[in-house]
């Protein structure tokens, strides 16, 4: 029998799919991932707008920004 270290029982099929918590530590795990993911998201946005350089970004002209007004003092 598969156990989660909260108590629970692990359906064995839940377990063999890689979930080694039960089902309710399984959804609070995912909520919480959820949750970073989305604040880490918000922060990348407010630091700046350049946070997704793609290999098809011009990071040249990212850095001959030399005008300041970037924000930072
Ligand atoms: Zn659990």
């Amino acid at each position: 029998m598969y156990q989660c270290n909260c108590g629970n029982d692990i359906h064995p099929a839940r377990f063999k799919a890689g979930y080694h918590t039960c089902l309710q530590c399984g959804e609070k795990a995912a909520r919480k991932e959820k949750l970073r993911k989305a604040r880490s998201v918000t922060l990348a946005y407010n630091k700046g707008p350049y946070m997704y350089i793609t290999p098809g970004t011009d990071t040249s002209s990212l850095g001959k920004k030399s005008g300041g007004g970037n924000g930072e003092r």
